[in-house]
């Protein structure tokens, strides 16, 4: 069987490029939210698989008919939900050079350049985000990039479970002890981890944030360690979030940090969307403490302008992954694993396999430079400022929460319904695309600015939508 010639590869590559321009050029003019019935994509499509090979432009016409209107446009600069997931055109194209080489980075030896360009990208975005030199490969720590804060998450949850356990861990599993700490803001992928590590729902303590906030209290965490330690158990991780998903709150990094210290718990500082912000130095202080936790992971694949996935995970203890996750048949073997010098990643994750997912990065830095990294971000900062002060001076509409970065949560005084009403009118017409959230019990519009392509006029036919829409 014969692969695609590389002239042929050349002609279809264009294509591709070709189809890929169009649709980034007209993603603004469409609908934002795919406004499809459930099945309508599966009742559309061929259910036999090809038995012959078919021509390449067939599938593009395929994705025209049926894979483009049955999308929700991440990319439009209207999107507005969730956080951003952008997916600039730098990292595709380093996406389809990592492709390309299609390498399996699992240990050094089976591609030196797929670890070390990932180890300096690392080294230097910590030093650019203005982390301790402790997180850098030559300061004891060292980087790595998962597939997402999720795994990033359970992987940090591994290495705690490894370390309160003195060692035991590996051998002898958990014991139903272990406690770890959240909040009821943290992301639910913290409870997932705990669950997939086996211990059980009942491992998870959710913090009482301090009065009139967000946000954890460091104080409500020292009673809760006491309490737990004096009761037996054992408490393995602390997670303080910077930027939660609801409305962007800040846990207090420092004063979480300290409070865990006696006990020696693990702290993982989860600051998937917000974390990329500290790029600017004026918004440094939202890792204040961040130096004296074990890990840190920020996402580049949701305001970093890298196409999904990369999160970006260091650790204070370059052997904390690998001791507790590293396990090595006779097949891995190699020469340059044994002897200590290299860095092998399929120890700092679950998989064994993984993607040259740097070369997407790179092509970020490269082309944007952390300059216009940091335009990027200030650019959405600036339009949820604006925003923030047309919602503080329109009657009716409430701020929820305070603004957080590029995340604006409003409510209308109307009421939940009207909130929600206006929520759906926005959505429904096709030029913007928001979410909510629930704060203190009352239903919550989040607007999330970040898009790569969203300028002022998006944010501004944004609010004119908002207005007009209103009851
Ligand atoms: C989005 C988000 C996550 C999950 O991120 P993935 O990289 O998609 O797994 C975790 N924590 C916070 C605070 C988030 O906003």
């Amino acid at each position: 069987m014969a692969d695609l010639d590389p002239e042929e590869f050349r002609r279809l590559g264009r294509a591709v490029v070709d189809w890929v321009a169009a649709y980034r050029a007209g993603v603004g003019d469409r609908p934002v939210r795919a406004g499809v019935e459930p099945g309508w994509v599966r009742a559309r499509l061929d259910t036999g698989l090809p038995e012959r090979p078919q021509p390449f432009e067939v599938l593009l016409g395929e994705l025209d008919r049926v894979v483009v209107p049955a999308t929700t446009h991440w990319q439009s600069p209207g999107f507005f939900g969730y956080f951003p997931a952008n997916a600039s055109l730098h990292s595709v194209l380093g996406d389809l050079l990592s492709g390309g080489l299609g390498v399996q980075g699992m240990l050094w030896s089976t591609s030196p350049a797929a670890t070390e360009v990932e180890q300096v990208l690392l080294d230097g975005l910590a030093d650019a985000l203005g982390l301790d030199p402790g997180f850098r490969f030559d300061g004891g720590g060292g980087g790595c990039i998962q597939d997402s804060a999720s795994s990033a998450a359970l992987v940090a949850l591994l290495a705690a479970l490894h370390r309160a356990s003195g060692g035991r861990w590996r051998a002898d599993g958990v014991d139903g002890r272990e406690r770890v700490y959240v909040t009821a803001e943290t992301h639910s992928s913290l409870a997932k981890a705990v669950r997939v590590a086996g211990l059980g729902d009942r491992a998870l303590r959710v913090v009482a944030p301090s009065p009139g906030s967000q946000a954890m209290s460091a104080d409500a965490l020292a009673t809760l360690l006491a309490e737990d330690v004096a009761a037996g158990l054992v408490p393995v991780l602390v997670c303080p979030t910077v930027g939660t998903t609801g409305t962007g709150a800040v846990d207090p990094v420092r004063a979480v940090a300290l409070a865990a210290r006696p006990h020696g718990v693990w702290v993982h500082v989860d600051a998937a969307w917000a974390g990329v912000a500290a790029l600017c130095p004026e918004h440094r202080d939202l890792l204040d403490g961040v130096e004296l936790v074990d890990s840190f992971c920020t996402d580049a694949h949701k305001w970093l302008l890298t196409a999904f996935d990369a999160s970006l995970l260091w650790v204070r203890d370059a052997r904390a992954l690998p001791d507790a996750l590293s396990i090595t048949p006779e097949y891995l073997r190699d020469g340059a694993s044994d002897s200590g010098a290299v860095v092998d990643y399929r120890d700092w994750q679950v998989p064994l396999g993984r993607r040259f997912r740097a070369l997407k990065l790179w092509s970020v830095l490269h082309g944007h430079g952390l300059d216009g990294l940091r335009a990027h971000l200030r650019g959405h900062v600036a339009l949820a400022a604006e925003l923030e002060s047309r919602i503080v001076a329109e009657p009716g509409f409430t701020l929820a929460a305070p603004r957080s970065l590029s995340l604006v949560c409003f409510r209308l005084d109307a009421g939940d319904d009207a909130t929600r009403a206006l929520l759906d009118r926005v959505n429904a017409s096709g030029r913007a695309l928001l979410t909510h959230t629930v704060v203190e019990g009352r239903y919550v519009i989040r607007v999330a600015i970040g898009a790569v392509a969203t300028r002022r006029e998006h944010v501004d036919s944004l609010w004119a939508l908002l207005r007009t829409s209103e009851p």
